[in-house]
């Protein structure tokens, strides 16, 4: 058996099962951890890889855009937790022949996130390798009990998107074709993590995921994680300019956010929000529908997967 046969999923719940972590408030499997530091107070905690061909390539992606998105990823996976990003190290492996400007662009990216995002460098490792690999381990804090899960969908709530889907992954058909002045290049490039939003709504949301491997597999994974259901309307979701139902139910690297809640208002912190569908009960299999007009189909998961992608 290959790793590949077990695909990112698989492989992460391998890892899961063997070190379940039952010392912090939250483990493995979620968007970050949660360990609780004293009274009222939750570290929240997570990583994000990215690697050169797998993630970006050296001759298309600028290098301040790898740095600001090396730090945006996990500004929004703290976000996704209701989480205030605050702290972060970076380690980075580069070849040695690789041309000083490189790095210093990547540096300007990375610099450039933390004004954005009011997040610090603390620390790091730097190390060589074939190909570029930039790990940012990023931390921030929470209210203890006003995270947001995966975990916490009820039948009856509402799914909400911020913004509108599907650019980045038109942005980066953009980009490999040679088209780099297209509008959704830039989206694909910077992406707007949404942890301000995050934060504003932890005390009201059930459960929040950050779409980045794609809708169909983020929804996937609170469906699965909440053991419920969820009927989403293809007309509802919001769809950026020029992008396909593809791009739109299964692009990744968006970090808009997943919001399951009871109700909420149109915008927050100046960001639209919209209603797609609503969380069912699960009769068999907690799954995802989605409804075309009259017709009702099952929304597998068919957003980016390492190993298999
Ligand atoms: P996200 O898309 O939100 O970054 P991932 O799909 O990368 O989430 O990861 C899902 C969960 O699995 C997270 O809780 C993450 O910390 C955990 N995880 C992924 N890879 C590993 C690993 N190699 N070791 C331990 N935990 C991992
Ligand atoms: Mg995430």
């Amino acid at each position: 058996m290959r790793v590949r046969d077990l695909g990112e999923n698989g492989f992460i719940r391998r890892i899961r099962e063997r070190f379940p972590n039952t010392a912090v408030t939250l483990g493995i499997g979620d968007d970050a951890a949660i360990v609780g530091i004293g009274p009222g107070n939750s570290i929240v905690y997570c990583s994000d890889l990215l690697a050169e061909n797998t993630h970006f390539l050296r001759d298309l992606h600028p290098p301040d855009s790898i740095g600001y998105k090396a730090v945006a990823v996990n500004v929004s996976d703290v976000g996704a937790m209701g989480g205030v990003p605050l702290y972060f190290t970076l380690s980075i492996a580069l070849p040695g022949e690789l041309d000083l400007s490189w790095a210093d662009g990547f540096l300007e990216g990375i610099a450039r996130a933390c004004g954005e995002f009011q997040v610090s460098l603390v620390g790091g490792d730097s190390s060589s390798a074939e190909r570029i690999f930039v790990d940012v381990s990023m931390i921030g804090r929470a209210e203890t009990g006003k995270e947001v899960r995966r975990s916490g969908a009820k039948p009856g709530d509402g799914i909400y998107i911020t913004g509108a889907l599907g650019g980045s992954a038109l942005g980066l058909e953009h980009l490999r074709s040679g088209d780099a002045k297209h509008a959704s290049v830039q989206r694909h490039l910077y992406p707007s993590p949404r942890h301000r939003v995050g934060q504003a709504v932890a005390s009201k949301a059930h459960a929040m995921i950050d779409i980045s491997d794609g809708l169909s597999t983020d929804l996937g994974h609170i469906v699965e994680e909440s053991k419920v259901s969820a009927r989403i309307y293809k007309n509802r979701i919001p769809a950026a300019a020029g992008t396909t139902d593809v791009h739109v139910l299964h692009g990744g690297e968006e970090y808009e956010l997943l919001i399951v809640a009871p109700d909420l208002p149109a915008t927050i912190e100046g960001v639209p929000l919209t209603r797609i569908g609503e969380i069912i009960a699960a009769t068999m299999e907690p799954q995802a529908f989605l409804i075309d007009g009259t017709l009702e189909v099952t929304l597998k998961p068919a957003g980016y997967e390492h190993f298999r992608g």
